[in-house]
């Protein structure tokens, strides 16, 4: 199924930095695959220097990853200020699967960081631990859809993540809204809690609000300031 692009890709030694024209050549090939392929395709070609990282709003990428890779290491950003419900969350979800699960905590205490500089507490709580999480890694997956927002609507689901030199996959890049939750109900997933209270996307707590009927799910993130994004996906 992969074109001679993708396979360059394959070829390449993990130690290599990525070559951006095999990695667009990848997300061609890719591009409208079925998730398990993706994810497949990503843990043969990285096997342990793959990590996926999840904010547990859902499980969705979860289910379908350790589906292919059972083995595949889960990264948990916890920022110290996430809802009580998605720590309850991630516990449930915990108890379902037999995860590699890897919880990394920033180097800061708690502060009033969000209050006063939002770009700095994400730098702090979350690019820093993330940067660290992957540190002699190859590539890392993320749930990201081009549904979830306006500045998401090109996400590749292969791309080069220039800053760090890795490769970055987005198995469902593709996925609507109603392909998601179609999935989790067929695979009868665990439900965030926030979510019945219009919580479409959940992420810190001084910085998500629920939305309105007909918003965009992630109207509430940062609300009243012109931040989309915490930096992660740079
Ligand atoms: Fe800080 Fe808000 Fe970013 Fe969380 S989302 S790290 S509280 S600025």
């Amino acid at each position: 199924m992969l074109d001679a692009m993708a396979s360059a890709l394959l070829d390449t030694p993990v130690a290599i930095r990525p070559r951006s024209a095999d990695v667009r050549g990848a997300a061609a090939a890719l591009e409208g695959a079925p998730a398990e392929d993706i994810v497949g395709w990503a843990a043969e070609r990285f096997g342990g220097g793959l990590v996926l990282a999840s904010s547990f709003q859902d499980c969705v990428l979860l289910d379908v990853a350790l589906g292919v890779a059972p083995a595949l290491q889960v990264v948990f950003l916890d920022t110290q200020y996430h809802f009580p419900e998605t720590l309850e969350y991630m516990d449930r979800v915990r108890r379902r699967y037999d995860m590699d699960l890897r919880i990394v905590r920033p180097r800061v205490a708690p502060d009033d960081r969000w209050r006063r500089d939002l770009d700095s507490c994400c730098a702090v709580r979350k690019v820093e631990p993330l940067d660290r999480a992957l540190e002699g890694r190859a590539a890392w997956m993320s749930g990201l859809r081009r549904a979830d927002s306006a500045a998401r609507a090109d996400t590749p689901v292969v791309t080069l993540d220039e800053r760090r030199g890795l490769v970055k996959v987005n198995p469902l890049a593709t996925w609507s809204d109603a392909d998601v939750q179609r999935y989790a109900a067929e695979r009868d997933l665990p439900v965030h809690p926030l979510a019945a209270r219009g919580y479409t996307s959940v992420g810190c707590w001084p910085c998500t609000r629920a939305v309105a009927p007909g918003e965009d799910a992630r109207a509430g993130r940062w609300k009243g300031t012109d931040k989309t994004e915490c930096g992660l996906h740079l």
